[in-house]
């Protein structure tokens, strides 16, 4: 996937990775030898990552960081080549990516 704006990538921790395999398996109800069962050390071996999208305000400059899980949810990079939405503060703003928001405003 060759996106046209930056998103940040942020490691998880040891901890985090063993709580997120533990919670999935509870959510699953999916013990230890189930198909789809997660075992925790071995989950927690790989290179897990949070992802996030920088976002800025073009009318008023207001400034978020959104979780790349629901911007992509709202997005379809197929149709665009950035994301735009309602401004969380102005409520009239265009909400883009905050590098997309630096080449629109240069
Ligand atoms: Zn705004």
């Amino acid at each position: 996937m060759d996106l046209k704006f930056k998103t940040t990538k942020k490691t998880i921790s040891y901890e985090e990775k063993i709580n997120r395999a533990k919670d999935y398996n509870d959510f699953n109800n999916l013990k230890k030898g189930d198909i789809g069962y997660i075992e925790p050390a071995e989950f927690a071996k790989q290179d897990v990552y949070d992802e996030y999208v920088d976002f800025k305000c073009l009318d008023c400059g207001y400034e978020e960081t959104i979780e790349g899980d629901i911007v992509f949810e709202l997005f379809d990079e197929e149709f665009d080549d950035y994301p735009i939405f309602d401004c969380p503060k102005c409520n009239v703003g265009r909400f883009v990516p905050k590098d997309i928001f630096e080449k629109i405003k240069k």
